[in-house]
């Protein structure tokens, strides 16, 4: 198997090459069961393999697809981490810990929101809090989905979008729409009303089988931020944060944070890692997201608002645009070219390499 292998075309494919490599590695995996299934009738899973002693106090945890379509980048890793041998050279008391396809469904429809629509990353918030709130969203969700997307409704929708872009500019476009909101269940970056499947698989996961873990480190693949074919490490908290400080010792002083108005992604509740901290409340955390780059920033953008449309107003894959929709989802978030693959690659072990050391160390 070349790197270039251990990518695939489809979800079920993603699944079959990631269980082989468990078995070939010869390592304990955990399945769990999706109760829907994927576009042609194929079974969805969240499975979990576990490299590395057992009882581990030191854990990295590296997890593909929290965004469904973004996650042939992630298991393209998690698979040649186990074909590779990782397995066999982590320290003592050492674990690696594979979550291979967080959201299934999405993965497997190739969509970046779960089957409620739901965005995973903005689903971990505590929702006896109650939901944050994101007024500005109100104004912009016609907009971002309109009707049709054809002739005047998709043309008056498009016209204001850009307007908005100019007046209150890119920026700010960008903090109000991806912040997440949490009152339109049709809309872009929704966080859903309570936890979803894939927050009660992880958690309950965590809770059984790391809770007695000093230290965990969370890597967690994501595509469509950044330069094409770069993985950009994407921190918690700011200067003087110990996580953060931590961060820049494992990864580098390239570390970006939401926090500190750096980084290609905005300050956000509910990320994954708010699921393993709540399973795992006395563990030391050093989370990421690792985002690679695949298109502009504004026709990545402009896939998530065409997907949405998609499912929301244009029937799924009885409309004519399902096509060319479904095309643009996956170019927006997957790099099928060799060079991709081989960057990724190479950058994630990279990575999950510092995160082994950065949690051996200190
Ligand atoms: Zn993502």
């Amino acid at each position: 198997m070349t790197p270039d292998n251990y990518f695939s075309a489809n979800y079920a494919e993603a699944r079959q090459k990631f269980l082989e490599a468990v078995e070939s590695a010869g390592v304990p995996v955990w399945k769990f069961p999706h109760p829907l299934k994927g576009p042609n009738g194929e079974d969805l899973a969240t499975d979990i393999a576990w490299l590395g002693a057992k009882n581990a106090k030191r854990i990295v945890v590296a997890g593909s697809a929290t965004h469904g379509v973004e996650g042939f980048c992630g298991s393209g890793c998690q698979t040649g981490f186990l074909t590779e041998g990782w397995a066999n050279r982590l320290n003592p008391d050492t674990a690696l810990v594979l979550v291979h396809a967080n959201t299934p469904h999405g993965f497997a429809h190739e969509r970046r929101v779960n089957e409620d629509n739901i965005d995973l990353n903005r689903n971990f918030i505590d929702f006896s809090d109650g939901p944050p709130d994101n007024p500005g969203y109100a104004e912009l969700h016609p907009i971002l989905v309109p009707e049709s997307w054809d002739g005047a409704p998709r043309a008056e929708a498009d016209a204001a979008l850009e307007n908005f872009k100019q007046t209150k500019g890119l920026r700010e476009f960008q903090q109000i729409t991806s912040r997440g909101q949490y009152t339109y269940p049709d809309g872009l970056f929704y966080g859903g009303t309570g936890p979803s499947w894939s927050r009660r698989t992880i958690e309950g996961f965590a809770g059984e089988h790391m809770s007695g873990a000093a230290r965990i480190a969370v890597v967690d693949f994501h595509t469509g931020l950044g330069p094409r074919g770069y993985g950009e490490v994407i921190g918690r908290g700011g200067v003087g944060d110990p996580q953060y400080e931590r961060t820049r010792a494992w990864y580098g002083d390239d570390v970006k944070s939401a926090a500190l108005g750096n980084s290609a992604s905005v300050r956000l509740n509910g990320t994954i890692d708010f699921g393993y901290r709540r399973a795992c409340p006395d563990a030391e955390q050093t989370a990421i997201t690792l985002e690679f780059g695949t298109l502009p920033l504004e026709e990545v953008h402009e896939a998530i608002r065409a997907d949405n449309w998609l499912y929301a107003k244009g029937g799924g894959a009885a409309s004519p645009h399902f096509k060319a929709i479904k095309q643009q989802t996956r170019a927006a978030f997957y790099g099928e070219e060799s060079q991709w693959k081989t960057d990724i690659w190479s950058r994630g072990q990279e990575i999950i390499e510092q995160a082994l050391t950065g949690i051996n160390n200190d």
